[in-house]
Parts: structure tokens; C-alpha cells; sequence
């Protein structure tokens, strides 16, 4: 028997670099769309490289490996924000075509240069500064007031890399960290809202639905699409302002924006340039699921249609336990409940870990939001809520 072991590409070529769920999920629309994904692991076992034949070994932090990793493709974009903006730069002037470009990723690379560019344009950010030492710190809590939120200006997520201080002791404690740090005011918000936009490097843009994301001990547990009760014009609002800073940074491939809503309007939190945890609902939830949508961008094709296939849908995430044997649970969760869909994303399973998600649509919200909590809880304890 013998066996292809090289192929031309039939249709156009998107390397992505990074091999986590991201990229992963990218496959499945990619498949529809005749795109030919490549991806640059770390390893053979990470989560993308399980199902994209062309993967390829390599560190993305190393200019020559990503230079050849471009060769022959359409479009290169990312799965994660850590590549070094000079490489990206470096690989804009070869001619590759990356999206997003290097001047837009900065702002979702460090958190000071988003806030100094969001403010510059009169987006709505609480108010901040670069701090260097505890002086600083003090000056700005006298200014503003306790709780000052402290955060790393580069490499935090999940909430590692944010410090609500009550007072300087506890600022002193997360400085000891060596970290570049900058501070913010705490805003006491509501809840926390997303809005998921796509712009194409033609300047097409589009908007999903706002949607709530419910955050435990810093990590994005469940996310409610629509947001349960927004006023239309805040969402409105919402929208306008995600598609403004895309438009202003430049952004190419997709942009989810983080907000907190708060008594006295929106308040811009932070931003990702890729697919993200918050738009995770698009799969089975919009006509256009973020992840072809975002080929679509990086490929500069028309944008597909963001509408909703039900009044309601809410993810779940699926954070690893104890068990690391999920597969089990399959046959309770599918047979309770036809309609829930389940993703697993191939990782191997670790507490707090996130390792895959589960779907549900309907119309009722209550009824929605409790059988994607059912499935994710029994998945991921064997536990009935
Ligand atoms: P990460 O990059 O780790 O995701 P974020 O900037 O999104 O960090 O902050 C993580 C969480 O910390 C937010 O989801 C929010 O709950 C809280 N937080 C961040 N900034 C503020 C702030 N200025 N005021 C109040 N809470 C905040």
C-alpha cells in the first residue's frame, strides 16, 4: 500500500501559527471552503496539530522558521498574540500577507499601547497609567482612589497578570513580580459584555450580537448571546465602538472586545485580535461562525452573514477536573439531551484547564442556560445540577 506524502494545494493557503483550539476550530470551515490550513506547533500533540495534515514543527518565536513557514501561503494569521511585532513586521516586508499586521496586534500585545491609542480616539477606558514603582502607584490611588487594578502590560490572560489592590501593601506584593506593570481604576461594573467584529483588509465590517460573558476567578465560564436584557441602544452603542477601534487600528480577521457595562455607560476592558473564547456560540449559533468568518477576512473575501439562528444561545466551557476520562459521560449528556453540542478540543485534561465546550439554543433563556450548565457540569464532574 502505498501512501501520498506531499500534495499541491488546491485552493488558497492560510497558515496559522499556533496549534491550540483556535486553530483547530478553523478546520472544520476551512474543510467547507476548500482552504487549505497550515499550522506551526510546538509539538505534534498539541490540539490543531491532531487534525491539520500540514503541520509543521517550529518555533514561532524564531524569524527564520516563520519565514518559511509563509512560503506559499495566501494568508498568514495567528492562534495566539505572542508573536514578536518585529518578526510580523519582518514578514509584512518580505511580502507575506499577515492579518492582522503588526500595527494593529500591538494593541492586543500590550495592554499600555491599546489604552494610550484607545484613549487617543476618545474610546471609553477607564482612566490608567504606566507605573514603575509603589510611588507611582501611590500617586495614581490618590488621584483616583482604592482598589487600584494592577496589570502586566504584556503575556497576562485568564485573569494571571491582574492585581485588584485595596491598599499599597498589596501593590507592593504584586510589583515584587519584576513585571512591567500599569495601573487602572477599578470599574465597579455590572457585568462584563463582548462584542465579536470581523473587518476585512478591503474595509468590510461587520458586528455579531453583544454578548454577555459570565467570568469565574478570572476564567470566562459561560458566555449568554444575546446579553439578557441590553438596552438596544447600549448595544448599539457597543457595536459602534468595536467597529471603530477595528477601523481605527486597521484590523484584519477578527477583533472581540471586551466591556464592562457600568452604570454610567461602557467601559472598554481589553482586546483580541483572532477567534475568541466569547465568540466560541457563532459555531452553531450564527449563519457565519467566527472561525469562517475570520478565513474569510485573512483571505480578503466578503463577509458572511452574523445573524443569529435562535433568539437564544449559550456556550458553556468545559474546564478540566479530576477525571481525565470524559469520553464516558458522552452517552448520558447526548441521550438527555439531543439538541446540546459538544466540542472537545483533543487536549489533555488538567484541572481548571479549558478542554473544550458545549452549546445549547433555544428560546427560553432559563431553559437554554440550564442545559448547557447540565452538560458541562455532568462532562466535567459527573455531577447532576
Ligand atoms: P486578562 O488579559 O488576563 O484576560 P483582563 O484585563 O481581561 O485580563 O482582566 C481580567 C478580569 O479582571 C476581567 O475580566 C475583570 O473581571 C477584571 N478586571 C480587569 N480590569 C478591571 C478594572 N479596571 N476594574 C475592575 N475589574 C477589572
Amino acid at each position: 500500500m502505498s501512501s501520498p506524502t506531499s500534495f499541491s494545494p488546491i485552493g488558497p493557503v492560510v497558515g496559522v501559527v499556533g496549534a491550540g483550539q483556535l486553530a483547530r476550530m478553523m478546520q472544520q470551515p476551512a474543510i467547507a471552503l476548500g482552504v487549505e490550513l497550515r499550522v506551526l506547533a510546538n509539538d505534534p500533540g498539541e490540539s490543531a496539530a491532531r487534525v491539520i495534515v500540514d503541520t509543521r514543527l517550529g518555533d514561532y518565536r524564531d524569524l527564520e522558521v516563520l519565514r518559511e513557514f509563509g512560503q506559499g501561503c495566501d494568508a498568514i494569521t495567528f492562534d495566539h498574540e505572542h508573536v514578536p511585532t518585529e518578526h510580523i513586521r519582518a514578514l509584512a516586508a518580505d511580502g507575506l500577507a499577515v492579518h492582522p499586521g503588526a500595527g494593529a496586534l500591538v494593541h492586543a500585545q500590550d495592554k499600555a499601547v491599546m489604552r494610550e491609542r484607545l484613549t487617543g480616539f476618545g474610546a471609553p477606558c477607564p482612566a490608567w497609567a504606566r507605573v514603575d514603582d509603589l510611588a507611582d502607584v501611590e500617586r495614581f490611588a490618590a488621584e483616583h482612589g482604592w482598589p487600584v487594578v494592577l496589570k502586566a502590560i504584556r503575556g497576562g490572560y485568564d485573569g494571571r497578570g491582574v492585581w485588584v489592590c485595596r491598599d499599597a501593601a498589596e501593590a507592593a506584593e504584586a510589583l515584587a513580580t519584576g513585571v512591567s506593570l500599569m495601573a487602572e481604576v477599578f470599574v465597579p461594573f455590572r457585568r462584563e459584555l463582548a462584542v465579536l467584529v470581523a473587518r476585512s483588509p478591503h474595509g468590510q465590517g461587520v458586528s455579531y450580537p453583544v454578548v454577555e460573558t459570565v467570568q469565574e476567578n478570572g476564567i470566562c465560564v459561560e458566555v449568554l448571546a444575546p446579553a439578557p436584557g441590553l438596552d438596544p441602544e447600549d448595544a448599539a452603542e457597543a457595536q459602534r465602538i468595536a467597529l471603530k477601534i477595528a477601523d481605527e487600528l486597521g484590523v484584519t480577521g477578527l477583533l472581540a472586545v471586551e466591556m464592562f457595562e457600568t452604570e454610567y455607560g461602557l467601559v472598554v476592558n481589553e482586546l483580541a485580535m483572532r477567534p475568541h473564547n466569547s465568540g466560541h456560540w457563532t459555531i452553531e449559533g450564527a449563519a457565519t461562525s467566527q472561525f469562517e468568518q475570520h478565513l474569510r477576512a485573512v483571505l480578503d473575501l466578503p463577509l458572511g452573514s452574523p445573524a443569529p439562528t435562535a433568539p437564544y444561545v449559550v456556550m458553556a466551557n468545559l474546564l478540566g477536573g479530576a477525571d481525565p476520562d470524559l469520553f464516558k459521560r458522552y452517552e448520558h449528556v447526548m441521550a438527555h439531551d439531543p439538541g446540546i453540542k459538544l466540542h472537545f478540543y483533543g487536549k489533555e485534561v488538567r484541572p481548571g484547564r479549558k478542554i473544550g465546550h458545549v452549546t445549547a439554543l433555544g428560546t427560553d433563556l432559563d431553559t437554554v442556560r440550564a442545559r448547557a450548565r447540565h452538560a458541562a457540569v455532568y462532562l466535567t464532574t459527573g455531577e447532576y445540577t
